[in-house]
C-alpha cells in the first residue's frame, strides 16, 4: 500500500489585511470565505462609521441592498445579531 501524502491544508489570505488563515479558522468565525474578508476587518469596518456594515440602524431586510444585493449582507447580518447579543 502506497503511503498518501497529508492533504496540504488550504491557505485563505484576507483581500483587505492580507493576513493569513487556515481552514480550522473558518470554524471559529475568523475569516469569511465567501468575501475574503477577516473578522478583524468586519469589526473595523463596524465601527468606522463611513459604512453601514454591522449596524444595526443602517440594516432594513425590505431593502434589496440589505437582503439580496450587497456583498457582506448574510456576514453584515451575523454581526449585527452578535452585537444584539453583546450588548
Ligand atoms: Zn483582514
Amino acid at each position: 500500500m502506497r503511503k498518501r501524502k497529508p492533504k496540504p491544508s488550504k491557505v485563505f489570505v484576507c483581500v483587505e489585511c492580507e493576513k493569513r488563515f487556515v481552514e480550522a479558522d473558518l470554524d471559529g468565525l475568523w475569516f469569511f470565505p465567501s468575501t475574503g474578508i477577516c473578522r478583524q476587518c468586519y469589526l473595523e469596518a463596524m465601527g468606522d462609521g463611513g459604512t453601514c456594515f454591522g449596524k444595526r440602524e443602517h440594516r432594513d431586510e425590505r431593502n434589496a441592498v440589505c437582503s439580496q444585493v450587497c456583498p457582506d449582507r448574510n456576514i453584515c447580518k451575523l454581526f449585527v445579531e452578535l452585537s444584539e447579543g453583546i450588548s
